[in-house]
């Protein structure tokens, strides 16, 4: 791959290129009030694109087509969805440069990392395409005898599909190709701050051959406008939602009215815990993607860093170094390492956390500040803190490592669960006993061992207390959206057994 600066001119022709409408039973349109919307850069401030402004007549006009269709989407072959779903992955890889930059360019990660974003929203197209085909049900004979048992999957019906800006192709594949695979229609309403890439997206499933009114896209400046007629509305059967575990509660209290199916992907607060063994190299490692990747703005991130105490001076000493030599720049920089954070208010958020945890006794090790001049940088940082700090109890969605130390395994334990949370957590040791004993005792739905990264198509993602319910991807995601029906028939041999 040459590293180039990308030219105003690519950056313009691939954002006149985008879609800025809303899509609703196949078709482009405008919004109904007749409002725009302006999305921005954050590494500069400046508007991108405008966007069309939906409200709640957009979302019900949206709901409208997906109830209408439905019916024939649930009835088609799986081959046929499995198809759609394989086209939609090869024109995503093809285009895999245009959504990287676009990602960039809204979101802020470096091309390099929307890149690999790219690779893995891609692959939940794949995989959940060869899920389709091989999604089965049982049948078998009851215990006394006198009926043959069917069990069988029918899709929940039309859902509701809410994603958060951090990750803005992966976040909609994760939910869109399972709902496709199980033969749901739906209505996506993307974050308003990053909502271009689900836009392009959705033109791409349309060239995949998706028919008209299963996947209808809905942005807009208020998303409980568009997400509460639905909420109240019979027809619609699902809602899942990625994002921040208030507005998730929220969600789950509309849900309850309707009796609605929920997939809550919520917050998080990982424990990233170093034992005295670990190889510390391969810990540092792994600590700069769990913590740096996205600038720390992911459910992952690793957001409290447990380390032994005999190797916590070395820990500190080899992390800060790795941090200091980032290089915070626009993602489409070629020697940008580290993108900006979303927005201004996020920014000034993640400094109030340094600050309130510095004045309750955390040491500065390095970074600590905004960084100067345009756009939302904030300098990596790493504060050395008492295991009271009360940054360690904060989901902090930047690139502030707080680390602490412990003397036991109990210990370290007892800090990990120490949270509301329960997502990713993450155990360097070179000994697997270490590992199953701790994975065994801690409360979350993630364990990387001896690895920064895990989120994988392939798996099951999700997460315990307050970080939500249900799971995506695996073989566990297509599940979220099917429900299951019984068919007891009379069995024709009873009579003779
Ligand atoms: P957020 O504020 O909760 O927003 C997430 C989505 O919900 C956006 O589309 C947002 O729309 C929408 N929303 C906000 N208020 C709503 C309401 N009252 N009714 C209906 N929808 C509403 O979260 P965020 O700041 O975008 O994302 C960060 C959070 O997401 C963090 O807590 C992070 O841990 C979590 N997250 C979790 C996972 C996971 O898989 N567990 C993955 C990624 C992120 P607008 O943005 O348009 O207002």
């Amino acid at each position: 791959m040459t590293v180039t600066t990308v030219t105003a001119e690519r950056e313009q022709e691939l954002l006149q290129s985008v879609p800025t409408g809303l899509l609703i039973d196949g078709a482009w349109r405008d919004a109904s009030s007749g409002k725009t919307l302006d999305v921005h850069d954050p590494a500069t401030g400046k508007v991108l694109l405008s966007i069309q402004d939906g409200n709640s007549d957009d979302a019900m006009a949206a709901l409208d087509a997906a109830a209408a269709a439905q019916r024939d989407w649930a009835l088609t072959a799986p081959r046929e969805r499995a198809e759609i779903l394989r086209r939609g992955f090869d024109l995503v890889t093809e285009r895999a440069e245009d959504f990287a930059l676009l990602m960039t360019l809204e979101m802020g990660k470096p091309l390099a990392e929307a890149r690999g974003e790219v690779t893995y929203g891609a692959e939940f197209l794949r995989w959940f395409s060869e899920e389709t085909v091989r999604h089965y049900g049982r049948y078998f004979t009851s215990p006394e005898g006198k009926n043959k048992m069917i069990v069988t999957h029918k899709p929940v019906g039309p859902s509701l599909l809410i994603t958060p800006w951090n990750f803005p192709l992966a976040m909609a594949t994760r939910k869109v190709a399972p709902a496709v695979a199980a033969g749901c229609t739906m209505v996506l309403k993307p974050a308003k701050l990053t909502p271009l890439t689900s836009m392009l997206f959705a033109q791409v499933m349309q060239e995949a051959g998706l028919p008209a009114g299963v996947l209808n896209v809905v942005a807009g400046s208020s998303a409980s406008a568009i997400s509460g007629p639905l909420m109240k509305d019979s027809r619609l059967r699902k809602v899942s939602f990625t994002g921040s575990t208030p507005v998730g509660v929220k969600l789950m209290q509309d849900a309850a009215n309707n009796v609605l199916r929920t997939s809550m992907e919520l917050g998080g607060n990982a424990p990233f815990l170093v034992f005295a063994d670990a190889d510390l190299d391969a810990a540092v490692e792994g600590a700069m993607a769990a913590k740096m990747r996205n600038m720390g703005e992911a459910c992952t991130a690793a957001n409290r860093f447990l380390v032994h105490e005999d190797v916590a001076v070395e820990f500190k000493a080899k992390f800060a170094a790795a941090l200091q030599a980032l290089n915070p720049a626009r993602g489409t920089e070629p020697e940008s390492t580290v993108g900006p954070i979303i927005d201004g208010g996020a920014r000034d958020d993640i400094h109030q956390l340094v600050q309130d945890s510095v004045a309750a006794g955390a040491e500065v090790v390095t970074g600590g500040q905004p960084k100067d001049g345009d756009g939302y940088f904030y300098i990596p940082t790493l504060l050395s803190v008492g295991n009271d700090n009360p940054i360690l109890s904060e989901e902090i969605f930047g690139p502030v490592a707080p680390v602490t130390t412990f003397a036991t395994e109990e210990e370290a334990i007892e800090l990990a669960n120490a949270s509301q949370y329960g997502l990713a957590s993450y155990i360097y040791t070179k000994d697997v006993n270490t590992m199953f004993r701790v994975s065994e005792q801690i409360e979350f739905g993630l364990v990387g061992f001896n690895a920064g990264v895990i989120s994988n198509a392939s798996a099951p993602f999700g997460g315990v207390k307050q970080s939500g319910l249900g799971r995506e991807g695996g073989a566990e995601g297509i599940e979220e959206y099917t429900t299951v029906q019984y068919i007891g028939m009379a069995d024709p041999y009873a009579a003779k057994r």
